[in-house]
C-alpha cells in the first residue's frame, strides 16, 4: 500500500521524470504546468502555482508562508521527490515549569535511507536556525512519508503525531504483516484473472518492501483525529482525515494563512493511487477517495495547497473537479467495456493503464483495477461473478440494485 502509492504516481510523471533528477530544474513545473490528464469541459480556472519555478534544493528550505518552510527530498523510485514541510513551533518547556521552548514541527519524513538522512543533518545545519525539532506529524504510514519518523524523534527526542490507524498500520507492516507480497496478495492477485506463474513468483517472494524504508516505528504517539484543532507556533492547523489512499490519512487545514497542507489526498499534477489490497478484498477505496474529497470542496480560492508531491498550488476547487472528471471517465469506460463482455480486473488492465506494464507495475495496477470495478460492483452498476477457474469478473448490471453476494 505504499509502493503502489509512488510507482503510479512515477507512471503517470514518465514524460517528466527523467528530466526530475536534479531538485532545482524547471522540468518538474513544467510537468505541474501541463494540462490536466482528464479531457472533456475545461474547468473554468486553471491552477495557479504562486512560487513558479522556485524548489528548495535538497538540505534547504524555501519559506512558503511566515513560518512555514517547504523542504524537498530525493526517493528512490521514479518519482524522485516528496515534499516535507518545517512548521515554526513554541510548546511549554519539558522540564522548565512556565517556560517555553521555540523549535520546529517537522511534517513528513523521507524514506531511511543515508542520503535522506544526510540531507536532515544539511537541514540542520542550514535551516533550523539552532532549534530542535520539537515534534514530527506524519500524515500517514507510507514509507516516503514514515520512514525516518523513528531517526527524527530519536535524534530530537520528539513525539510523533498521527492519526491510529496509520500508527498501527505502520506497526503491522513493519512486523512484516503488509499486502505487499506473499501468499494472500498472490491468491489476491490471481482471483482478479492474474495467474501467470513467472509474475506470482515475483510477488510470492516480495517480502520486506516496507522494512527496507521503514526499518522502525516510535514505540509511541500522540493521536490525531478528524476535526481535531493542532496548534503549531502562531498558526491552529484543523485535521482533515482522508480515505481510500491509505488507513486514515490527515491532511491540515490552516483557516487564517489559508494553508492547507494536503500530503497524498490533492496532488496537483498526478492522481492520488487508490487500490483494493488482499487484506480487505472487497473495499471500496475508490468511493472513500471521492468522498474524502468532499471535506476539501469548502476550501477558499485563495488556499495554498501544499502536496507531497509537485509544486505548491492554488485551486483546489478546480484540482478536485478535474479528479472526478477523470474518476467518472474510467468508471463510465469500464462499464462500458463490461457490457460487451465479461471481464476479470486483470482484463481491464489496458483500458485503465495505455502502456505495457511489467510484473512491478503490475501490482499497483491490479490493485486500482479492482478498486473501480468494486466501486461499480458494490454501488451495483455491474455485477460480480466467481467462475470455476475462481477468478472474478464482471459483468454490467440490467438494474440499479446491488446484488446480494456473488
Ligand atoms: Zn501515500
Amino acid at each position: 500500500m505504499f509502493d503502489v502509492d509512488v510507482n503510479v504516481k512515477a507512471r503517470m510523471l514518465t514524460q517528466s521524470s527523467a528530466a526530475m533528477t536534479s531538485p532545482r530544474t524547471a522540468h518538474l513545473a513544467k510537468s505541474a504546468d501541463a494540462p490536466p490528464a482528464s479531457p472533456g469541459p475545461a474547468p473554468k480556472r486553471g491552477l495557479s502555482y504562486p512560487l513558479h519555478e522556485q524548489l528548495p534544493a535538497v538540505g534547504a528550505a524555501i519559506e512558503v508562508a511566515p513560518g512555514v518552510f517547504w523542504l524537498r527530498m530525493g526517493l528512490p523510485f521514479a518519482l524522485n521527490h516528496i515534499n516535507l514541510w518545517l512548521l515554526r513551533d513554541r510548546l511549554p518547556h519539558p522540564t522548565q515549569l512556565g517556560a517555553w521552548q521555540d523549535g520546529w514541527t517537522a511534517v513528513d519524513c523521507g524514506v531511511d535511507n543515508p542520503a535522506t538522512r544526510q540531507a536532515w543533518l544539511q537541514v540542520e545545519q542550514e535551516v533550523l536556525q539552532g532549534l530542535p525539532i520539537l515534534r514530527v506529524l506524519v500524515t500517514h504510514m507510507h514509507p516516503d512519508h514514515m520512514g525516518l519518523a523513528h531517526w527524527l524523534c530519536e535524534r530530537w527526542q520528539a513525539p510523533l503525531w498521527m492519526s491510529t490507524s496509520e500508527y498501527q498500520s505502520a506497526m503491522l507492516a513493519c512486523s512484516g504483516l503488509s499486502n505487499f507480497g506473499g501468499d494472500p496478495t498472490v491468491q489476491f492477485f490471481a482471483a482478479h484473472g492474474w495467474n501467470r506463474p513467472e509474475d506470482l513468483a515475483v510477488v510470492k517472494s516480495r517480502v520486506g518492501y516496507y522494512t527496507g524504508m521503514v526499518p522502525q516505528v516510535p514505540g509511541a504517539y500522540v493521536r490525531l483525529m478528524a476535526g481535531a484543532q493542532v496548534r503549531i507556533g502562531e498558526r491552529n492547523w484543523q485535521c482533515i482525515a482522508g480515505y481510500g489512499h491509505s488507513p486514515e490519512h490527515m491532511a491540515l487545514y490552516e483557516a487564517q494563512g489559508a494553508l492547507l497542507i494536503s500530503g497524498d489526498m490533492l496532488l496537483p499534477s498526478i492522481s492520488t493511487n487508490v487500490s483494493v489490497y488482499a487484506m480487505e478484498p472487497e473495499g471500496n477505496p475508490l468511493q472513500h477517495f471521492l468522498d474524502s474529497l468532499d471535506r476539501m470542496q469548502h476550501l477558499p480560492d485563495e488556499t495554498l495547497v501544499l502536496p507531497s508531491h509537485g509544486r505548491p498550488f492554488r485551486g483546489a476547487v478546480t484540482r478536485i473537479a478535474q479528479l472526478r472528471q477523470h474518476h467518472a471517465e474510467r468508471l463510465d469506460e469500464l462499464v462500458q467495456a463490461c457490457s460487451q463482455q465479461d471481464l476479470s480486473a486483470h482484463d481491464v488492465l489496458p483500458l485503465i493503464f495505455k502502456r505495457a506494464l511489467d510484473v512491478h507495475q503490475t501490482t499497483f495496477a491490479m490493485g486500482e483495477a479492482v478498486a473501480h470495478l468494486n466501486l461499480l460492483w458494490l454501488s451495483g452498476q455491474l455485477l460480480r461473478q466467481r467462475g470455476a477457474d475462481g477468478i472474478y469478473r464482471f459483468r454490467r448490471s440490467q438494474s440499479s440494485a446491488r446484488p446480494m453476494g456473488d
